[in-house]
Formats: structure tokens, C-alpha cells, sequence
């Protein structure tokens, strides 16, 4: 049997963020929840012939916020699941969450269909930087919602943190962090706010108090060091975790393994062809086909892409990995990242070479000149 990650995009929000550019309504009907819910669950089971050898190790509902959606619905969507494909035993079961949403029952509910991880998206815990986002909670109800999550049984849980966002400082983000150290998470992301174009936040990009391009990179480093002090040893650019609580499913997309996306703006690496669904979600609920484009990548591609997704871990591009899944050596690769080793940037590990912190920093730019794309 081979390895397969399903992820499940829920696109419903409770209100708009100013900085998001993902595929997330605010206005949404419970109608609209329910035929939306309905459709995925078709798409989940009209892929049952295509995956007999395939056995599935992770299940992630992202979004938007699947937490909006009822009990019911999510057990719903997770029953398909396990009703078209072959679950493995100790599956990763995760569900993206926003504070204020769940809530003690819906938590508990969801433990008991299968759940096992939630990632609760925080930000900030600074008032005046989560206005600036658009965010609608404040650290205490973060701190609730966190709560009932562990009340509920959930012993795997993921907090969402943001740098160089308008009002941040050193202090302040230091402030952040600082705070959640005692809620002992088994894992914490932290990215970067990019101003996606005509976003809210991109519109009024001129006047925005953001921190500058060093402030910001000092905020990472000092990051980086404080979290691997407090147990959470960074394992990729953007991701720390306990030993042990690495995300089984974001795994698969660094290790470029194979997944299916269900649901608008989702997309699969599957049977080795690519293959993403547009974001209209009307055209969804009327039962239209929305996959938007299809690819089958040649060898050239797969390698220059997975020595980028491979460099964003901490552990880095190793040898023999290279070796067994292309069947020849990366000696290629190695040679252009050879300059970089000793300048601070890359480092030599036992098994090929990865990016120091420094150069995660600035690991677009290195890897502009180490990777390359078929035309
Ligand atoms: S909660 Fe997340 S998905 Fe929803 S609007 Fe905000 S950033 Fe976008």
C-alpha cells in the first residue's frame, strides 16, 4: 500500500482578515455549508477506485475555519474519509481553528469522531497588532479557546504566530512568544505577513507602521533561539515543534509524497500528475467540475522541486534520499550549494547539507541560483 495525505478545504470564515489572500468567504448560509459539505463528500467518495493500493496516513481540514462548520457536517466529511479510503491506525486527524470558534462541545465532539490535532491560529497577543490584521479575538479568547481544547483531550496542539506585522517590535513579538511558553505547545508556526496584492493591507502598504527588513529578520533569529531554549527545536523555515509533534501532513508536502486535495482552491499531487481547483464557490455548489489546471511535471521539474521543498527543513537535502527516489546522484545541486557552506548560510550536515537559520532568511535568493525549472 502506498502513503496518501487528504486535505480538506472548508472555505467559511467569520469575518474577512485584511492580510488574507486564502479562499475564505465571510458570508456564508448554513444552506451554503450544507450543499458545500454535501458536494465534498461526493468528490471524497468518487475516489475510491483510484486509491485501492493507497492507505492514508493524514487527514488535515484547512481552510478558512472548518471549526465553523457543525459537528454533524465535519462528521459528516470525516465519516467519508473513512468510509472511501483505507484510514491507517494512529492517522493524523488535524482541523484548522480560530479562536472563538469549537467551543467545549464541538471539541469533544470532534475528539470523539477521530480529531487528534488542532492548530489554532493566534497571530498576535498584542490588541493593537490584531487590529491591524482585521483579527476579531484578543489573547483571551485565544487563551479560552486553547483551553477548551485541552479540556476536551486534545494533546496535540498547534499555535499560529505572525512577525513583521504593522505595530510589531522586537519586544512585542518577544512578548508573544513568551506568553505561550507556558501552554507548552507541541507545535508553533510562525510566518512572515506578506502583503498579498489587492488585499486591504496591500492597498494602504505606504502608510503602514510596519517594522523594518532588519527588525523583522532580528525577530526570526531571536525566534528561532528562543524557541529551541523552550523545547520547540525548529525542524522547517516556518515550523517548530516538540520531539515527536512534527505536522504528519505538511511533512508529505516537504517530502513531496503523494496527496489528494478536496474542496475549492485545494490541490493534489497524485498518480504523478498535479492537478488545483479554482475558487469559485458557486460554480462549486452547482455541481460544476472546478479543477483549473493539470500537470504531469517531468524528472527535471520533480528534482529542482524537491531539493527547494527539501531545503526548507531544518535537516536539509540529503544524498541518499536524493539518490533512491531519482536513482542517480545530486552531486549537481551539491556543487552549486558549496559556495554558500562557511559563509553562515548553509551548513554541511552528515547527510548532504541544510540551511543555518541566517539562511533561511534569505533562502529564496540562494535557491533562485541552485534550482531551475523545465520551460
Ligand atoms: S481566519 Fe484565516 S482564512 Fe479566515 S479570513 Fe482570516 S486569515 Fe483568512
Amino acid at each position: 500500500m502506498k502513503p496518501l495525505g487528504i486535505y480538506l478545504h472548508i472555505p467559511f470564515c467569520r469575518s474577512k482578515c485584511l492580510y488574507c489572500d486564502f479562499c475564505s468567504l465571510p458570508a456564508r448560509t448554513d444552506e451554503m455549508m450544507g450543499a458545500y459539505v454535501e458536494r465534498l463528500c461526493r468528490d471524497i467518495a468518487a475516489k475510491k477506485e483510484a486509491c485501492r493500493e493507497y492507505t492514508v496516513q493524514t487527514v488535515y481540514f484547512g481552510g478558512g475555519t472548518p471549526t465553523l462548520l457543525s459537528a454533524s457536517r465535519l462528521e459528516a466529511v470525516l465519516q467519508t474519509v473513512f468510509q472511501t479510503f483505507a484510514v491507517e491506525p494512529g492517522c493524523e486527524i488535524s482541523a484548522e481553528c480560530n479562536p472563538a470558534t469549537g467551543g467545549k462541545e464541538l471539541f469533544s465532539a470532534m475528539r470523539a469522531m477521530g480529531f487528534n490535532r488542532l492548530s489554532i491560529g493566534l497571530q498576535s497577543a498584542h490588541r493593537d497588532e490584531l487590529r491591524a490584521l482585521g483579527r476579531t479575538h484578543d489573547f483571551g479568547g485565544f487563551l479560552q479557546t486553547w483551553n477548551q481544547a485541552r479540556a476536551a483531550g486534545f494533546d496535540n496542539l498547534n499555535v499560529d504566530v505572525m512577525f513583521g506585522i504593522p505595530h510589531q517590535t522586537e519586544k512585542s513579538f518577544a512578548e508573544t512568544l513568551e506568553k505561550l511558553i507556558p501552554l507548552a505547545p507541541e507545535h508553533l508556526s510562525a510566518y512572515a505577513l506578506t502583503l498579498e496584492e489587492g488585499t486591504p493591507l496591500w492597498r494602504r502598504r505606504e502608510t503602514l507602521p510596519l517594522p523594518g527588513e532588519e527588525e523583522t529578520a532580528a525577530m526570526y533569529l531571536q525566534m528561532v533561539n528562543f524557541l529551541g531554549a523552550n523545547g520547540l527545536e525548529q525542524y522547517e523555515i516556518s515550523n517548530f515543534a516538540r520531539p515527536g509533534y512534527q505536522s504528519r501532513h505538511n511533512r508529505k508536502y516537504w517530502d513531496m509524497e503523494e496527496y489528494l486535495g478536496f474542496g475549492v482552491a485545494a490541490h493534489s499531487d497524485f498518480g504523478g500528475e498535479r492537478f488545483g481547483n479554482g475558487r469559485n464557490v458557486e460554480a462549486y455548489l452547482r455541481g460544476e467540475e472546478i479543477c483549473v489546471e493539470r500537470s504531469r511535471p517531468g524528472a527535471v521539474e520533480r528534482e529542482n522541486e524537491y531539493v527547494m521543498l527539501q531545503m526548507r527543513l531544518a535537516e536539509g537535502l540529503k544524498q541518499q534520499a536524493f539518490f533512491e527516489r531519482f536513482g542517480h546522484g545530486s552531486e549537481a545541486f551539491f556543487a552549486k550549494l558549496k559556495p554558500w557552506i562557511g559563509r553562515g548560510y548553509v551548513r554541511k550536515t552528515a547527510e548532504g547539507a541544510a540551511f543555518t537559520p541566517k539562511g533561511f532568511l534569505v533562502s529564496n535568493a540562494i535557491l533562485s541560483e541552485i534550482v531551475e525549472f523545465e520551460g
